[in-house]
Order: C-alpha cells, then sequence, then structure tokens
C-alpha cells in the first residue's frame, strides 16, 4: 500500500523583550545561573504577574507577517502540570483564545509555491531549566529562563515531507529575524521545532495517529526525523501493529527517533482562565500601528532586490535569505559599488570565507565600506579580479583596508605597455612551440601563453591589455 506522511509543526520561538513577559527580571541568556529571578518568576505565593507591552506587540507583528487575524480579545490561561522546572505548578499560556489565528505561510519548492496553514500564534511563558551534569549525583534547576517571553506558532497538518517541513522552519525563521523580534538561536534554545508525524494510506481522508518528535537540534535534524517516523511508522502498520500516540525523541548520533512518554491530551492539563490576569484587547489602532511599523518583509524585499538592482530572482533570493546579509548587500551598494558585482562579490568569494571559517556575517571583519572600495579597485584597474581574491582573503583575516593591502604588498596591477611589451617578447621567446601551434589556428595555445605572461607579472598584468599585446606580438611573429 502507499501512504502519504501528514506533517504539522509546532515551533517555540523565545521573543527578545529586555524583560521576562510577567516581571521585571532581565531576559539575558548568558548570565550566572538564577540571578535574573524575583518572587513572580519563582512562584511565590500571592505575586502578581504583570503581562509585556513588549510581547503583544511583538505577537502581533509576527502574526501579521503570517496574515493571521488578530483577536480583539483574548486572555491568558493557566496550563496545570508538575515539573521541576515549572516553580508555579502551572505555565501561563494562552488555550482556547490564542492572540493570534488562521493565518498563511507560503513556502517555495522545486518551483511551485504552497500554502501552509498557521493554526494559532499564542503567547506563553518559558519554564526553567534543568541542568544535569554528567558523574554529579544531582541535577539543578536555573530560573533564569522562567518566565521568558515564549511565542508558540502552530500549523494546520498540511505539511506532506520531510522537505516541506525543512522548508518551513526555513521561511519562518527568515520572517522571525526580518521582523527582529528573535535571534532564533537553535543551540541556545531560542528556537524550538516539533513536529507532529501520521501516515495514512494515500486517497484516504482520516489522519493516522500521531507521534510529536521533540528536542531536534536543528533544522535537518527535523527532516531526517520525519523521514525516519515514515518509515517507522509504515512498518508498524505494515505488520499489523497499531502506532501509539506519545512523544518521541531524536536521537542524531543513532539517527532514529525514540519513545519518551505516552502524549498527554489537553483535558489532562485542566486549563482554566488564568485569574491574576486581565484580558488582552488589541483594538484597530492599536493593530493599525503595528502593521504600518512592520519592516519590509523577505518576499518584497526580494522583489525589490530584482526590479531595483536588475539582480536575477536566483541571485535576489539567495542575497535575501537573511536579512544580514540583504543589508550588508545594500550598504555595499550604498557605498558606491555596482550592484552586480557587488552581488556577486557577496555570494561567491564572501560567503566561501565565511563558510571555511565558520563565520557570520555579523561577525565578518570585512565592513561594507571596505568591500565597495575593493571593488572600486578593481573598476579603476589598479588590481585584477584574481589579485582582488587575494587581499579579500587579507581583509577577511585583518580587517585592513584594501588600498592599504594593495600598496603595501606591491600589487598594484601592470598597466604599463612598454613594460607588457617586453614580458610578451621574452613569453614569445621562450615558447616556440605553442606560438607554432598558434600560428597553425590552434586558439588553445593562445590561452597558454596568456598563462605564461600572468605567471611572469605574477599575476599583476592587467587582463585586458595583456590580452591585447600578445595578439599584437603573434601577429607579428
Ligand atoms: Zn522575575
Amino acid at each position: 500500500m502507499e501512504y502519504e506522511v501528514v506533517v504539522g509543526m509546532e515551533v517555540h520561538v523565545e521573543i527578545d523583550t529586555k524583560s521576562k513577559v510577567f516581571c521585571a527580571c532581565s531576559t539575558n541568556f548568558h548570565a550566572p545561573p538564577n540571578t535574573n529571578v524575583c518572587p513572580i518568576c519563582l512562584g511565590m505565593p500571592g505575586v502578581l504577574p504583570v503581562l509585556n507591552r513588549g510581547m503583544v506587540e511583538a505577537t502581533v507583528a509576527v502574526g501579521l507577517a503570517l496574515n493571521c487575524t488578530i483577536s480583539r480579545w483574548s486572555k491568558m490561561d493557566r496550563k496545570n502540570y508538575f515539573y521541576p522546572d515549572l516553580a508555579k505548578n502551572y505555565q501561563i499560556s494562552q488555550y482556547d483564545l490564542p492572540l493570534c489565528h488562521d493565518g498563511w505561510m507560503e513556502i517555495n519548492l522545486d518551483g511551485t509555491t504552497k500554502r501552509i496553514g498557521i493554526t494559532r500564534a499564542h503567547m506563553e511563558e518559558d519554564t526553567a531549566r534543568n541542568v544535569h551534569t554528567i558523574g554529579v549525583a544531582e541535577s539543578g534547576v536555573d530560573f533564569n529562563r522562567c518566565g521568558v517571553p515564549l511565542l508558540e506558532i502552530v500549523t494546520e497538518p498540511d505539511i506532506r515531507s520531510a522537505q516541506e517541513a525543512f522548508e518551513y522552519l526555513t521561511r519562518l525563521k527568515q520572517l522571525l529575524q526580518y521582523l527582529n523580534v528573535s535571534d532564533c538561536n537553535m543551540e541556545e534554545g531560542s528556537l524550538r521545532a516539533e513536529a507532529n508525524i501520521s501516515i495514512r494510506p494515500v486517497g484516504t481522508e482520516k489522519f493516522g495517529v500521531k507521534t510529536e518528535v521533540k528536542n531536534v537540534a536543528s533544522f535537518s535534524g527535523v527532516q531526517k526525523a520525519i523521514d525516519y517516523e515514515i518509515v517507522r511508522q509504515r512498518q508498524v502498520l505494515e505488520e499489523g501493529g497499531t502506532v501509539v500516540q506519545e512523544t518521541r525523541g531524536w536521537d542524531a548520533a543513532k539517527g532514529v527517533t525514540f519513545s519518551q512518554r505516552s502524549k498527554e491530551s489537553a483535558h489532562d492539563y485542566r486549563y482554566f482562565p488564568e485569574p491574576d490576569l486581565v484580558p488582552v484587547i488589541v483594538d484597530e489602532a492599536w493593530e493599525k500601528r503595528i502593521r504600518e511599523s512592520l519592516p519590509e518583509l523577505p518576499r518584497a524585499r526580494k522583489q525589490r532586490f530584482q526590479d531595483s538592482y536588475s539582480l536575477k530572482p536566483y541571485d535576489a533570493g539567495v542575497l535575501t535569505a537573511s536579512k544580514a546579509m540583504a543589508d550588508y548587500f545594500e550598504a555595499v551598494v550604498t557605498a558606491g559599488a555596482q550592484p552586480k558585482p557587488a552581488a556577486n562579490w557577496i555570494m561567491v568569494e564572501l560567503q566561501a570565507l565565511l563558510t571555511e571559517h565558520k563565520q557570520e556575517l555579523e561577525d565578518c571583519k570585512v565592513t561594507s565600506a571596505s568591500l565597495a572600495a575593493m571593488i572600486g579597485l578593481i573598476d579603476d584597474g589598479t588590481i585584477s579580479g584574481k589579485i582582488a581574491k587575494d587581499v579579500l582573503i587579507e581583509m577577511f583575516d585583518s580587517g585592513r583596508d584594501p588600498k592599504a593591502i594593495v600598496t603595501e604588498k606591491g600589487l598594484v596591477q601592470i598597466s604599463d605597455t612598454a613594460e607588457l611589451e617586453q614580458i610578451a617578447r621574452d613569453v614569445l621567446a621562450a615558447n616556440a612551440g605553442p606560438v607554432a601551434d598558434f600560428k597553425a589556428g590552434k586558439e588553445k595555445a593562445f590561452g597558454f601563453l596568456v598563462g605564461q605572461m600572468m605567471k611572469a607579472t605574477k599575476g599583476k598584468g592587467n587582463p585586458k591589455i595583456v590580452n591585447d599585446i600578445l595578439r599584437n606580438a603573434l601577429s607579428r611573429v
């Protein structure tokens, strides 16, 4: 029997507000354990939470970017359960009235555009972090994270492959970064993705029993976990068994999912309205103000890059993949570089250096102004494109100005025709064979002779002048 996979995603994102969602404690991730705490986030009796306005605004911004309806009236609820990382024994979340609902996001795969429905995006608080140290008989709890604003984004079961899930997560992260609401750092847990996965015979409507795969550290891990679950669930069904509804973990080293616990249902949590918080009312005027303050989003920016800079769709897509890269590109162009060479240098040479050194563009020493200056040196004939690659490596390592590097290392290209003519004569005299080949009509020999000239000038010969002089010299042989 042929099966198809049905996937819904749940993503938790920590929102970058300065203070926590219900108290004034800092959200700084790098503070020493249990230093960003107060009676409210430690869940002491009798304290009163106050909702962070910044969290409401960030949630509405994300909701609008995801084409959601924004609730005029919503509320916070208590989700009751016990866990050592939850001092109150309940988490403040949103149950039946989420702030944002019924939206969609487009993904693009192999040239086909598809809409993934967004069921809801709601506000809640993060829990504390349990710290288990190998070889130590006790565990610690760090309450710094308890009460950090958390946004949960839930999709409809619209995803039909592991690849679509990967694409959805990539687009969502891109959107959140453009909105500047979270650093989306998966290693620090700022963004956590869970996949609800089931399979059903192709052509049937009824959903199969789903498993929820949690605690996956990367998007590619999610993709692999889904592919693994498809095979595992099919095997269970084909052997006449039934898939158990449960939460499964992902073992990245072994490449397998494993059973963690049976899945709770909503009624297990005994949700009820949070009596200590007033309802959240977002009127039309407030929603409008947030909508008007939204930055240019990835799709619009990609289109503008095609229109304003005459870039190909592929190049515009690469350059707008992250906000940091799009900003960098525009800064290089503003600093005087032509869009096309600026795009090429960023996407090819600079990107290769970043990948090689596992560095982020934000930490790169090559400033937009110095890259523009380097491209300028190629334009005005000071250096060749080939030499520029070496200059860029030097700039990448030291952060120095390209002009200073070129002057110091004597990299200015040779455009002096008399000097190049002499070198051409020497090269022709030393390479009688290839010269004869060229004369016999073998154009390939010309390339070899150009190579010899570049070698003789240590790569500094102005390529265009070298070509002209060499052709000229050959015509006189
Ligand atoms: Zn606090």
